[in-house]
Order: structure tokens, then C-alpha cells, then sequence
């Protein structure tokens, strides 16, 4: 019997401008406690992808079902409250509030009765760095302490489902180290996540799973450990 897929999105024709699809027909699923990496060049169309995903960009074609259940027609709210938190793309804090009151933001859209319950001490445990400056303005934060406070704010919801976009972009190779090795420790937690990026070589190293994204359609997908090992991707992504 097939497991049930958590996420599941097939087909999906996706555009900003009436005509011109900027996702070809994408399909691609995550199942619960995966974690699950979309590769893919600048302007391939991974924020497009979860753009659509997270309702901000309409479906013209094809079905994304979340638990069985059409996600389709649903305002960005209903996504949230369907379970699926996303780190978006810059990692955007409420600059103006603290490290805690960001916090508090991800709580406010919390699920209840949905895997681990997660809660400020599990967060600052998990975070030292964040336990130090609770009380500090998030718009004061290194780009790497912001990323961190947009991804425990994401946990905080108690999402079934995390969508990360992009989160080394822009960082030094110690963040993005830090970064990578949190998204290990909520891989461990039981999460499931949908990881986009372009450095590949990170992604693989924590994902199941992996798909390729070039010019709006899938080209390669399979186990993350066989597309690392694989020539093709070696070449083109891995900069081997
Ligand atoms: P990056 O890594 O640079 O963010 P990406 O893979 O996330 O790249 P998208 O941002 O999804 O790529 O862009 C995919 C295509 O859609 C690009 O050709 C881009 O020019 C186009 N596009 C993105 N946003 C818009 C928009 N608001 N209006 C029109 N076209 C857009």
C-alpha cells in the first residue's frame, strides 16, 4: 500500500502574466517526517513554487492536496491554518519587535493537537543564541539571527508542514552551516519539510529526497544520496 502523502502537488501551471506559465505542469509530493529538497537555478521558479504553494500566486492547472485535502481556492490564512508554515525567501522579522515577540507572533497562528508541541523554552534550547537576545529588537540581528528567529517563529505555529525557502541565501559559510544543522535538528524533531535552494551540496547532505527544477518543469528527481553521486548533477549543480 502507498503511504499517504502529506503533500502532494501534480501538474501545477503556475503564471504571473495571463498566457505565460512560469511552472510547465510541476508535480512533485512529500510525505510526513520527510525532508525534501527542490533545486534549481536562479529563475527556475522554486519561489514561484512555494509562492503558489502558500496561496499568494493562483493555480491555473492541475491539483496541490495537503492530507488528502484540496488546497486550492484557499486564502494564504487557510493555508497557515491547514497546517503549513513557510520561511520565506529574505527572511522577513517584525524588525520593530523583539526576538520574544516574534516568537510570540508564530504561537498566535498555533496548531493545535499537530505533531510536537513546540514552546519558548524548546525554542531557546534549541536556539541558544535567540535565549540570549529575547529581549533584543530583531532588526538589530545579524542576517543569520534573523534567519534563526524566522525559522524557530515558523516552528512556533506548530506547522505539519515547514516550507523553507532559501534560508542559507546571503549568509557566511558559519551561518549557513548553523542553518543547515537546524534544519538537521528539525529533521530529527519529526518535521517535514520542503526545502528550497541553490546550494545544493548543503541540500542534499540533509534531505531524503530531492527534485530538480529547470525553466518551470521538473527534470530529475530521486533519492537526495543517488543525485549527489549522480554526474549529471555533479556537473551541473555541485560544481564538480
Ligand atoms: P531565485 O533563486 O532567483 O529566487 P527562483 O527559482 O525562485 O529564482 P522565481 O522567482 O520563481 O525563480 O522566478 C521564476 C520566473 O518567474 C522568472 O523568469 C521570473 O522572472 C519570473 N517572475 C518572478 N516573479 C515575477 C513577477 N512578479 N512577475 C512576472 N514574472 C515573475
Amino acid at each position: 500500500i502507498d503511504e499517504p502523502k502529506l503533500l502532494a502537488v501534480s501538474g501545477i501551471r503556475v503564471s504571473y502574466v495571463a498566457g505565460v506559465d512560469v511552472l510547465h505542469g510541476v508535480s512533485l509530493d512529500v510525505s510526513a517526517g520527510e525532508v525534501v529538497c527542490l533545486l534549481g537555478r536562479n529563475g527556475a521558479g522554486k519561489t514561484t513554487l512555494i509562492n503558489a504553494l502558500c496561496g499568494l500566486l493562483p493555480v491555473n492547472a492541475g491539483q496541490v492536496t495537503f492530507d488528502g485535502k484540496s488546497l486550492l481556492g484557499l486564502k494564504p490564512s487557510g493555508i497557515v491554518a491547514a497546517g503549513i508554515a513557510v520561511v520565506p525567501e529574505g527572511r522577513r522579522v517584525f524588525s520593530n519587535l523583539t526576538v520574544a515577540e516574534n516568537l510570540a507572533m508564530g504561537a498566535y497562528s498555533r496548531r493545535t493537537g499537530f505533531g510536537p508541541s513546540w514552546h519558548f523554552e524548546r525554542v531557546y534550547d534549541l536556539f541558544p543564541r535567540l535565549a540570549e537576545r529575547r529581549d533584543q529588537l530583531a532588526g538589530t540581528l545579524s542576517g543569520g539571527e534573523q534567519q534563526m528567529v524566522a525559522m524557530a517563529r515558523a516552528m512556533m505555529a506548530q506547522p505539519r508542514l515547514l516550507l523553507l525557502d532559501e534560508p542559507s541565501m546571503g549568509l557566511a559559510p558559519l551561518l549557513i552551516e548553523l542553518i543547515f544543522d537546524t534544519i538537521n535538528r528539525f529533521a530529527k524533531e519529526g518535521m517535514t519539510i520542503l526545502l528550497v535552494e541553490q546550494n545544493a551540496a548543503a541540500a542534499l547532505d540533509v534531505a531524503d529526497r530531492a527534485y530538480v527544477l529547470e525553466r518551470g518543469s521538473i527534470v530529475r528527481s530521486g533519492l537526495a544520496a543517488s543525485l549527489e553521486s549522480d554526474p549529471e548533477i555533479q556537473r551541473s549543480y555541485l560544481g564538480v
